[in-house]
């Protein structure tokens, strides 16, 4: 008799251990085996990026106040971010992660996820696919990484946080339901502080409690979406595509007013946190844009975009925010609601050490200092999101 024939798809989870102290300990021999704490340094304001696993010994963890993690081990070694370092290890790893299969997406500077469906034949089982990559992973720069693998991208990612660090866990799809039941809510996606806090009301505390709750009594509490979203979540079932990384033309964000703002400090306080998000993700590409491109939307949908060539390319989001905000101010725009807003910069010289132009900024900072803090900011919303962290743009619409 033929079984039934096999229908999902074997997806990978990569995630490097303690990354940013990793690469310090591998540039260092004198670090490794010593408590590493990646951020800001003591006496400083600021909080750990990354710690080193024996840091985690005593207690260090990322988001920690920095004050908190020298009172636990004064004898760590606090470094700050190199993030160019980081960058240029990552870029290696993710083409080492290219020789495993082409679909590949990165979901940080340190994680991954592969489509590794089919690979039996060339690489073996799933449990076979996972040392391989972690194998050229290590043989390729040393660093170790954990690895799940699942039916889905949910069950990879719970996976390569199962066992850590260098740790491997395959769930094949008849194992989904038993490995998701014990685990706290706290580790499905989109469970923010308030819908924790809405679980704990409830009683709710792993994703076997979750499984058996009507879904009705769910919806009440969370929503329709949410409520249908960790449902599906407690049952296993998640997206499993992949989606291999397309080189971009231009990074762009925009944002749709609730109702047309006339209001120019909401429009500059909008645009600022879009600059941000823009100038971000440009660093994380390791690109540089001289193109700043602002897009307005009034009511009505009439649309109009102004553009300005700069002398140098940036990824700083002072320069592309006063660089828009002046475009704003000086683009013979309509004086109408605004229903939308964007930003975005193009014209890429990638690679290239950004020049920051500092007579752009009402407080010039030293080019290095200048690096230095746009380091931080991104070793921190690497790890933990947006939001935290965001330079200081004076609040003023007459500049
Ligand atoms: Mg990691």
């Amino acid at each position: 008799m033929r079984r039934p024939q096999q229908k999902h798809r074997w997806i990978a989870h990569m995630d490097l251990d303690a990354f940013f102290a990793s690469c310090e300990q591998l540039e260092h021999p004198e670090y490794r085996g010593r408590p590493v704490a990646v951020g800001a340094l003591p006496g400083h304001r600021g909080v750990v990026a990354a710690a080193s696993y024996e840091a985690r010994k005593f207690g260090i963890r990322s988001a920690m106040p920095v004050s908190e993690a020298y009172r636990r081990c004064p004898d760590a070694v606090f470094l700050r971010p190199d993030m160019e370092k980081y960058r240029r290890a990552s870029r290696q790893v993710f083409q080492i992660l290219e020789t495993i299969t082409p679909v590949v997406e990165a979901a940080s500077i340190d994680e991954a996820y592969l489509d590794v469906s089919g690979l039996d034949k060339l690489l073996g089982t799933p449990g076979e696919i996972g040392r391989e990559i972690k194998r050229r992973i290590f043989t390729g720069t040393g660093l170790t990484a954990s690895v799940g693998i699942g039916p889905n991208r949910l069950i990879a990612k719970l996976g390569s946080e199962y066992r850590k660090p260098d740790g491997l866990t395959v769930i094949t799809p008849e194992q989904v339901l038993d490995f998701l039941a014990p685990m706290p809510v706290a580790n499905l996606r989109g469970l923010g502080p308030q819908t924790q806090k809405i679980f704990g009301r409830l009683g709710i505390r792993t994703v076997e409690q979750l499984r058996t709750a009507p879904l009705s009594r769910l919806e009440e509490h969370l929503g329709k979406k949410a409520a249908a979203s960790f449902h599906r979540q407690a049952f296993g079932f998640a997206s499993d595509e992949v989606v291999p990384e397309r080189r971009r033309k231009s990074i762009s964000k925009e944002t749709t007013f609730a109702a047309d703002v006339r209001d120019n400090d909401v429009l500059h306080d909008a645009l600022r946190g879009l600059a941000a998000d823009v100038a971000r993700t440009a660093r994380r590409e390791g690109l540089s844009g001289s193109v700043v491109t602002l897009k307005i939307r009034f009511e009505g949908f009439e649309t109009h975009t102004r553009q300005y060539r700069r002398d140098t390319p940036t990824h700083d989001e002072r320069a592309i925010f006063k660089t828009a905000w002046q475009l704003f101010l000086g683009g013979k725009l309509p004086k109408k609601p605004v229903r939308l807003i964007g930003v975005g910069i193009s014209g890429w010289e990638e690679d290239q050490p950004a020049v920051t132009q500092a007579d752009l900024f009402d407080q010039p900072l030293e080019k290095e200092d200048n690096q230095r803090v746009l380091q931080t900011i991104d070793a921190v919303t690497e790890k933990f999101g947006k939001g935290m962290l965001q330079l200081g743009v004076p609040r003023k619409t007459d500049s």
